[in-house]
């Protein structure tokens, strides 16, 4: 056998294994799996948002809580004024009460705010626990869908090896210089070899000029299509002459 006969078996083999690949990478486990992978990632983003959330809300609690303090010292103080110091005059009177009245005012707004804050919290938690339930639901859709991602890659996996087994034995009896023009070639067309059919290019059936053709059919050295790149073959009709 003339070493295109050759790449002629292993391009077939070669062919087999795209195939496979192929089947692996639009197999409906694979999108199942992509899909509850996508799935689970969002629910990490709201996650991450609703701590997020969360920790605005501890913040705003935080600076509530302070201000309460704050509140609390100042009426102590004006407590003070009350029973230790002298009311000397209807207007100081007038004034204190004003001070205390406006402390209680401030002391309602921080009431309000506080109560709008746990409707807050009570809605983020509702959230939260929405969300666990639904990581949940996530990881036992991945886990289902993994474990049939990982049957299917085994079983075209074992095929895959098969072939490629015998793919190498080929590729032993190949020359290294045939073979990268052969994976060269690979890079531009998924079919690397063309049969000359009718004296024009079986890859893109330009009309050969009838040199060419008779090289080819003479096994005369490696000869591509100069329009499309492919390596050019004639097989089994040469093989009859
Ligand atoms: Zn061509």
């Amino acid at each position: 056998m003339e070493q295109l006969d050759y790449l002629w078996d292993y391009q077939k083999l070669d062919l087999l294994m795209d195939e496979l690949e192929n089947r692996k990478k639009s197999s409906p486990a694979r999108k199942d799996l992509y899909k509850s992978i996508q799935y689970l990632k969002k629910q990490q983003n709201d996650l991450e948002k609703l701590n997020n959330n969360v920790d605005k809300r501890y913040h705003n609690y935080k600076r509530i809580f302070h201000e309460f303090q704050n509140i609390k010292d100042s009426l102590k103080k004006e407590e003070g004024i009350l029973s230790t110091e002298e009311i000397k005059s209807a207007k100081q009177l007038e004034h204190l009460e004003k001070r205390i009245a406006e402390i209680y005012e401030k002391f309602s707004e921080r009431k309000r705010e506080l109560t709008a804050l746990v409707n807050e919290m009570d809605s983020l938690n509702q959230n939260l626990r929405a969300l666990n339930t639904r990581v949940r639901k996530g990881k036992k859709e991945y886990d289902i869908n993994k474990r049939e991602y990982d049957l299917v890659t085994k079983e075209i996996g074992q095929e895959y090896s098969k072939i490629k087994a015998r793919r190498d034995v080929i590729e032993a009896r190949l020359k290294s210089s045939l073979l990268k023009r052969y994976e060269a070639v690979k890079g531009n067309h998924s079919v690397v070899m063309a049969e000359i059919d009718q004296n024009r290019c079986g890859g893109c059936n330009m009309a050969l000029a009838s040199l060419v053709v008779q090289k080819v059919k003479d096994k005369n050295g490696v000869i591509e299509c100069e329009n499309c790149g492919r390596i050019l073959y004639s097989g089994a009709e040469a093989q009859t002459e």
